[in-house]
């Protein structure tokens, strides 16, 4: 059966639908909702949709993005927070049989299980227009939680995707920008004006693609250990890696161990977490797990 041609995506469709349904926008949601098919075409081409792919659609608002996602892919799940978007979402997508709604908070749903159980464990494609107040937390819980991941194609805030493509010496260098690097390989598909969406955000958006590593561009023994500890040297930004790391008690790491091992890797006892690139993270925590 041929899925019907996407009908959203554009103002008028979007405001018929709002207005049908009297819809309400949350902002606590963070729900700005694409009327541009442009937009939508390109998110669909970077993401690289085939019919063999189980695609996860975080937020699917009121269906457009799933309208697009279901027409070029397997399988979709469209996961929702809001409850006012559920018999919405029932609607426009009553037209296409590859799509299941969730009725739920993403960070609440375990994602492994669902590939495990929807997609026999194989790589998911994840595609989301996100929203952008829990952007850092929803792709860093991807990663960390190990869910088979092919790539992640999401639009987020402008400076969100600044700092996913940065190294040391950066402002926005950060964890979520050595999490890119450890898990994947990001690429800037486009800038997206404000007027793309309804209602317009204040903030700039982007499309970043982010491709998973087969395997890690580094060697850590404990993948966990290291990026409690780049998280531990990043909440204390303006403090040496020695003070961030000593003010974190269930790392286990005293100074004089911080220090002895920055010694060994000729590096200033002084130096801070934003300096270091995420090699010298992975040797530090390997060479921390030998003194232990
Ligand atoms: N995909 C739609 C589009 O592009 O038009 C909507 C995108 S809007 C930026 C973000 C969507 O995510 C909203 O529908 C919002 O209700 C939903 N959302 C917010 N927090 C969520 C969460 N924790 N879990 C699932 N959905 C969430």
């Amino acid at each position: 059966m041929t899925a019907p041609k996407p009908f959203l995506g554009n103002p008028q469709g979007t405001i018929a639908v709002l207005n049908q349904y009297h819809f309400v926008f949350q902002k606590k949601f963070g729900q700005n909702f694409l009327i541009d098919a442009h937009v939508l075409d390109k998110i669909i081409r970077a993401a690289d949709i085939t019919e063999d792919d189980f695609v996860v659609e975080i937020g699917p608002g009121i269906g457009t993005m799933t309208q697009y996602l279901a027409s070029a892919a397997g399988h979709v799940v469209a996961i929702e927070i809001d409850k006012a978007l559920i018999p919405i979402l029932q609607d426009t997508l009553s037209g296409y049989h590859n799509v299941t709604i969730l009725h739920n908070d993403v960070m609440k749903v375990d994602l492994e299980e669902l590939a495990e159980k929807m997609n026999q464990g194989r790589p998911i494609k994840i595609v989301a227009n996100l929203p952008y107040y829990i952007t850092t937390p929803i792709i860093m819980g991807l990663f960390e939680k190990h869910v088979p991941l092919e790539s992640i194609t999401v639009m987020v805030q402008k400076e969100v995707a600044d700092r996913m493509q940065v190294g040391p010496g950066s402002k926005d260098y950060g964890a979520l920008s050595l999490a890119v690097q450890y898990y994947a390989e990001p690429y800037i598909v486009a800038n997206v004006p404000a007027n793309c969406f309804m209602p317009r955000p204040k903030v700039g958006s982007a499309v970043i693609r982010l491709t998973a590593h087969k395997k890690p561009p580094v060697e850590v023994q404990d993948e966990k250990l290291m990026f409690s500890i780049i998280r531990a040297s990043f909440n204390q930004r303006r403090k040496t890696l020695q003070n961030g790391i000593s003010h974190v008690a269930e790392l286990g790491i005293s100074k004089e161990q911080t220090v002895k091992v920055l010694e060994e890797m000729n590096l200033s006892p002084s130096i801070r977490g934003e300096a270091m690139t995420l090699s010298q993270f992975a040797e530090f925590t390997n060479r921390v797990l030998m003194t232990r």
